[in-house]
């Protein structure tokens, strides 16, 4: 049976479905249930329809996106849209809505443009990580992407999302350059510097003249993106892969520190990734050790090979001094493609692989549930130590165990810490949500809060922005209602419902 969205009539439904299929063909309509379950959040409860959509719709152009969303406004049928659908542990490609129509936007899966010149791509919303890297070495591998540790996403849903990457260029919401996107009403709008026709500055400035609104289609519901220009980094000679070990939360406040001060000199402009409970093997393997003590930060180092050189030996100075502190490099040429074996080597060298989904690696083989909690602050040595001890000791009380990660930026830090489930249990499934919220409220205490969530806990995190009586989620409402007064684009996401479910669904 199908499932109806809150505030659609079945009748309406069904109209909707006719016109969409009448519009795109039927084979670009599923509606079938079992089709279905490829799109359901896979680190929910197995047997759970909390989040099940009615349907998805795979457009192939943006005119036919802009034919969808005219259509579901005439019929009020609320749409949710995904690009590659990978945002596991975010919600997959679950709508926030039950009942709501997916938009996939796996068939736009186009590289629109190379430029070398000014290191930058031109993409439409399927083009996943690996196609990207793919089409970059057609061009002749002078650029490197910045990727996720998973490679099956998209460009455009991850950096929609604030997902981030471990080059100089891991920061990706700021790659986006140039967003071409359907507005609620169906109508077109190009961000930026593209606002204008023919503009020559589209891709390469971030600003526009007057306001820029390429920051209101992130993490939001006002628009659905059908294509963008994503900044590339330029090939360096070098690339050396760099790694610290340590033990204990003492060395740790130490090494951030120590790194903070490397970032912000720009000794070191990768963005290093530290992790407890994650450990490699002497073969390069990587195995989980939840309970261990040991922590390892990797980052990267790029450019000249002397350059590269005389970086290093500041950083191997700096983190030595540090009692317990081993570090250590593997440096390659910039052309080598299959030097960097390991996963940290390839992914800060920008070759997507899926490694971190390893069966082998994980508790429940293929099905582990994964469930990340991503708090940011400030990147200090004594903020990052009790934020990581307060998460731990939080896990430790719900009987939960966890691998950390600290994601460093120069000046933030993003603590991603993950536990894993089986997601065939229920009741352990159950324990685990619960305890997320928990975290919540507990980090909130402190003035923590998640950049990005999943969809069981958006409402409660958007309720955590509660300054001046949540200015901010009234404005996003103010804004909601004027582009999107029927709510047709993802009610609820991100905590932003449209006026017609503002009073529950
Ligand atoms: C083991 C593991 C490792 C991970 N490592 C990382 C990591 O290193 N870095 C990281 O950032 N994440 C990581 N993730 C989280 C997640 O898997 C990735 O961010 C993934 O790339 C997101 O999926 P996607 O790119 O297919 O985005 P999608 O699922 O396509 O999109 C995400 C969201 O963005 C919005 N959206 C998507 N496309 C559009 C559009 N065209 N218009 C408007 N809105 C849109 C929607 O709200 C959608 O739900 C990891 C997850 C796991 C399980």
């Amino acid at each position: 049976m199908t499932t109806v969205p809150h505030g659609t009539t079945p009748a309406a439904l069904d109209k909707a479905l006719a016109a969409f299929t009448a519009e795109l063909g039927s084979d670009a309509v599923i509606g079938e249930p079992s089709a279905l379950r490829e799109f359901r959040d896979p680190y929910t409860y197995l047997e759970s329809d909390e989040f099940d959509a009615s349907a998805a719709l795979l457009p192939t152009s943006t005119e036919q996106v802009q034919a969808v969303v005219r259509i579901a406004n005439e019929y009020g049928v609320p749409l949710s849209t995904f690009s590659q659908g990978r945002n596991n542990t975010y919600g997959g490609s679950a709508p926030r809505l039950r009942g709501s129509v997916l938009v996939n936007l796996r068939n736009m899966n186009k590289v629109l443009e190379v430029n070398t010149d000014l290191a930058y791509a031109v993409v439409e919303p399927g083009v996943r990580w690996f196609d990207l890297f793919d089409a970059l070495q057609a061009a002749g591998g002078d650029l490197w992407p910045s990727i996720p540790d998973l490679g099956w996403g998209s460009v455009i849903g991850n950096s929609l999302e604030y997902g981030i990457g471990y080059t100089p260029y891991g920061d990706h919401a700021r790659n986006l350059c140039g967003l071409e996107v359907v507005l609620p009403d169906g109508s077109l709008l190009r961000t930026g510097m593209g606002a204008m026709d023919g503009n020559v500055a589209r891709h390469v400035y971030p600003h526009s003249f007057g306001p820029s609104f390429g920051g209101l289609f992130q993490q939001s519901n006002l628009g659905i993106v059908t294509n963008a220009g994503w900044w590339v980094m330029r090939r360096p000679e070098t690339y050396a892969s760099c790694w610290a070990r340590f033990r204990g939360y003492d060395a740790l406040g130490k090494v951030v520190d120590a790194l903070r001060g490397l970032m912000l000199d720009r000794t070191i402009e990768s963005l290093p990734l530290l992790n407890r409970g994650l450990e490699i093997d002497e073969n390069g393997a990587m195995f989980l050790d939840p309970e261990g003590e040991g922590w390892s930060a990797r980052f990267a180092l790029y450019g000249r090979a002397a350059m590269v050189d005389a970086q290093y030996a500041v950083v191997e100075e700096t983190l030595r001094a540090i009692p317990g502190v081993e570090v250590l490099r593997r440096t390659f040429d910039s052309t080598d493609l299959t030097g960097p074996a390991n996963h940290d080597e390839r992914v800060q060298r920008g070759i997507p692989d899926m490694d971190l989904l390893d069966p082998g690696m994980l508790p429940y083989g293929e099905v582990t549930g994964h469930l990340d909690f991503s708090p940011v602050g400030p990147n200090t040595g004594d903020a990052v130590v009790r934020v990581e001890q307060l998460i731990r000791s939080l896990y430790v009380r719900h009987g939960h165990v966890q691998v950390n990660g600290l994601y460093l930026m120069p000046r933030s830090a993003l603590h991603i810490s993950t536990t894993f489930f089986d997601p065939r249990d229920e009741e352990q499934t159950r324990s685990v949500y619960d305890g997320y919220a928990d975290l919540v409220r507990e980090v909130a205490a402190i003035g923590y809060a998640p950049y990005r969530t999943n969809l069981q806990h958006m409402d409660l995190v958007a309720e955590q922005f509660g300054f001046g009586d949540h200015a901010q989620r009234r404005l996003a409402e103010t804004i909601k209602d004027a582009l999107d007064p029927n709510g047709i684009l993802a009610p609820g996401k991100s905590g932003i419902w449209p006026r017609r479910l503002r009073d529950g669904v």
